[in-house]
């Protein structure tokens, strides 16, 4: 299967391997295909001008990650910066690796894909992109690699507010937020609690005249210097980068389990913890965390948000920021008014209420001729798709660093096109073995495990999961680093040729 990227005719290029996307996945996962899999052709298709994906979408003052970089960052590029990065270093870190490793002519940008289309008959994709001109062109491949991210890009979530026509002032989303708006002196209103309005309300207060966060229910903060002693220990002792990387990558890991498996096994410690950080950070011993910085749910459900040096935290002590725990009942002319009879005026107002899920960028996707309804597919693993052939889809982790499993699915998917290099397979699929059958399927994560909204509004366009490790994605990063990297491809959950793997062959597909 493996060809020279070659011109199928004037208007259709065919290439082995499809990417979609060149955020932090797309360019991550190319990396490890030209390593792995040097003798496939590739490209990426990515819609915006540029690389980068969420990081170059968001503008928002401070816009930043949450988690370190050196789990965050790529297994095979060591992260030399501070833990916690602002999206200008990530996008720095990410133009390093596509220069270092001569991915850029890879890229082909402002292609929006708009339809991808399996035919059995031929064991390719046809994929569909539309440039800016209005142009369209046709590619197919033998394999498509989905890294278009989760949510919508062009579309966050916006609530459906009573009364905004009536507001004088100016009403944006976060991710919609224009870096050239000067809110210097300004009285500003947030709506919304997450990691979005935890990065967002310490940036503006430094310049507004008062930042106010307007949260249905309060979020869990985890607060923190931005260094990491261990690295900062290691360089001074003269340690060479990689090694830097590799070492403190696990040092984090593990810390990491060790703290979801506190936020299990004893929450209410957890939280005192969290406290203690707060009131020292502040100086304030008597920092008041009733009613507005005591979440209802258990931490870990949602992702903690990252406060550095505790900086929200500080704000609020120094009278430059305020939050209001209440649902927003409607928009005056002036700001806007809680259900609890609250008047909030501002002058801008930052809708921080999320995303809009998208599954497989919203993408129209066929196989031989049939539309597919991703909800009536059930997911192996968290990455393939019972009845969707030649495709793989890189969705990462939610409470552990996301990278993590684009390294992870990197291996595997090149381990998987080696594999059917050996085999002389040329269609790969995934389907329920016999054992699985009667198997109960329920939505894509279960609601206790981690439940943001955005999530649970786009659980209906979600694939299915059923209860075996093969069948879901269980979000844990440190269960899957020892299974999948021993997946049994000749497993019989495997379909090569439309042909069930295994030694116990006992039905064909
Ligand atoms: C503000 C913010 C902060 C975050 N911080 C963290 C963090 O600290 N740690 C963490 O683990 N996660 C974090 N996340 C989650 C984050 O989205 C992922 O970690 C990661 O960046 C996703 O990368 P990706 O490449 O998979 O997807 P994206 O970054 O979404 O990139 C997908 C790319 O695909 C392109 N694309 C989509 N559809 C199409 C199409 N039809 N045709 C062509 N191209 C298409 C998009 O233009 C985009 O460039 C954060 C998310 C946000 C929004």
């Amino acid at each position: 299967m493996a060809t020279a990227a070659v011109q199928a005719g004037s208007d259709v290029t065919h290439i082995d391997v499809l990417i979609v996307g060149a955020g932090i996945s797309g360019i991550g996962s190319a990396y490890h295909l030209q390593e792995q899999c040097p003798q496939r052709s590739y490209a990426i298709l990515e819609m915006k001008d540029t690389f980068g994906g969420t990081w170059e979408t968001h503008k928002y003052p401070g816009v930043r990650s949450d988690s370190d970089l050196y789990t965050f960052g790529y297994r095979f590029k060591p992260w030399v910066g501070t833990p916690i990065a602002s999206a200008d270093e990530i996008l720095k870190y990410m133009g390093e690796v596509i220069e270092e490793n001569g991915i850029a002519p890879h890229i082909r940008y402002g292609h929006r894909i708009t339809k991808a289309s399996w035919d059995s008959k031929t064991n390719l994709w046809t994929v569909e992109a539309s440039t800016r001109d209005g142009a369209s062109h046709i590619f197919t491949c033998n394999f498509l690699w989905m890294c278009q991210g989760y949510y919508d890009h062009e579309k966050p979530y916006m609530p459906d507010w009573p009364g905004t026509e009536r507001y004088k002032g100016q009403l944006v989303h976060a991710q919609l937020w224009d870096p050239k708006t000067d809110y210097t002196g300004k009285k500003i209103l947030v709506i919304g609690s997450g990691a979005t309005a935890a990065t967002v309300i310490p940036a503006f207060a430094e310049k507004a005249a008062h930042v106010t966060m307007l949260q249905r229910s309060p979020t869990y903060f985890y607060c923190s210097e931005n260094k990491n002693e261990l690295a900062d220990k290691l360089r001074a002792g003269g340690i060479d980068e990689p090694t830097i990387h590799r070492v403190v990558r696990a040092q984090i890991m593990h810390d990491q389990d060790v703290m979801t498996k506190r936020c299990i096994d004893e929450p209410d410690a957890v939280f005192e913890d969290l406290k203690a950080l707060v009131r020292a950070f502040t100086g304030k011993e008597d920092f008041p965390f009733e009613p507005h910085f005591t979440p209802k749910y258990r931490p870990w459900q949602q992702r903690l948000a990252f406060c550095p040096e505790g900086d929200i935290f500080r704000a609020v002590v120094e009278g430059k920021v305020s939050a209001v725990t209440d649902e927003l009942e409607t928009f005056t002319e002036t700001g806007v008014r809680t259900k609890g009879g609250v008047e909030i005026e501002a002058d801008i107002i930052v809708a921080a209420t999320g995303f809009n899920l998208l599954m497989m960028g919203g993408i129209p996707f066929e196989v031989d001729g049939q539309p597919v309804d991703w909800h009536e597919t059930i997911n192996y693993r968290g990455m393939m798709f019972t009845g969707v052939p030649n495709m793989v889809w890189v969705m990462g982790y939610f409470r552990a660093s996301w990278t993590l499993r684009v390294d992870m699915l990197g291996d595997f998917v090149c381990n998987l096109l080696n594999h059917m290099d050996q085999k002389g397979a040329k269609r790969v699929e995934v389907a329920l073995r016999e054992e699985d059958h009667n198997m109960p399927l329920g939505d894509w994560i279960e609601n206790d495990n981690f439940n943001p909204s955005y999530l649970m509004r786009g659980l209906k366009h979600m694939p299915k999961r059923g209860d075996k490790p093969e069948w879901r994605h269980n979000q844990d990063y440190w269960a899957e680093r020892g299974e999948i990297p021993k997946t049994d491809l000749e497993g019989s959950e495997f379909l090569y040729d439309g042909v069930r793997a295994g030694k116990k062959v006992t039905e064909a597909a």
